[in-house]
């Protein structure tokens, strides 16, 4: 093995312990919590490296760029699972239906619309969680808290997206807990599961918070060469 790939190797198992710890901790089943790692902007090598180390989920945050990676190893690792974690403009919602397996993202009626559309006539139906902007950040996507209950009601309702939980991403300088917080009352005054929360920096305090997945990057593929 290269040294990157021993490198990831070993953050990847340090990264499921601490999970595991955590869910421990919470007396949850450590396997209520899935791990996505987020291999964007990683080089493809390192994302290799952590399919040879048995991870099987995967996150990205920009349609192209996942366009560009996973067909090839999709071919050699079937049973991969990809989350689109980033923004979808409405223009790339075809792609992202055909790629991948769920859609984090989803905070606007049109795209809604035109996911439910797009599944329809693909045949697909992934997994979608809503994302809300529980900081209310302008430079931030997601809906509003106080917009959370109609736009659910209106995703399952309406469209009738296969709507299985909700995602956040809280702002950088709050306590994360608090924002978990929110996403867990939302999600339980919904029925809904999933809560898609946590990451690099905070995920032990989200799986103790009952995060089912946990985005996590930096901590298992290194920082981030966006030169
Ligand atoms: C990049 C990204 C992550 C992973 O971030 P790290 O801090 O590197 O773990 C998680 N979620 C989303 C939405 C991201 O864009």
């Amino acid at each position: 093995m290269t040294d990157a790939a021993t490198e990831v190797a070993a953050n990847l198992a340090d990264v499921r312990a601490k999970v595991a710890a955590a869910a421990a901790e919470a007396e949850r089943d450590p396997a209520e919590v899935t791990l996505i790692a987020v291999g964007k902007v990683q080089p493809v090598e390192r994302v290799e490296a952590a399919l040879a180390a048995g991870q099987r989920v995967f996150g990205e945050n920009r349609v192209q760029e996942a366009q560009g990676k996973w067909p090839a190893l999709r071919e050699r690792y079937p049973d991969v699972e990809l989350h689109l974690i980033g923004p979808l403009q409405t223009n790339k919602v075809k792609d992202a239906v055909v790629l991948f397996d769920a859609i984090q993202t989803v905070d606007r009626p049109k795209l809604a619309a035109e996911l439910a559309r797009e599944m329809a006539k693909q045949g697909r139906r992934l997994d979608c969680y809503i994302q809300i902007n529980t900081g209310e950040e302008d430079q931030k996507a997601g809906v509003l808290p106080a917009d959370a209950d109609a736009f659910i009601d209106s995703c399952r309702q309406e469209h009738g997206l296969p709507i299985v939980g909700l995602m956040c991403i809280p702002p950088v300088a709050d306590d994360p807990a608090l924002h978990f917080a929110m996403l867990r009352e939302i999600a339980k005054r919904h029925g809904l599961s999933g809560l898609s929360m946590g990451m690099s920096g905070d995920y032990e305090t989200a799986v103790q918070l009952g995060a089912t997945h946990v985005r996590v990057g930096t901590a298992i593929f290194g920082a981030r060469d966006y030169g």
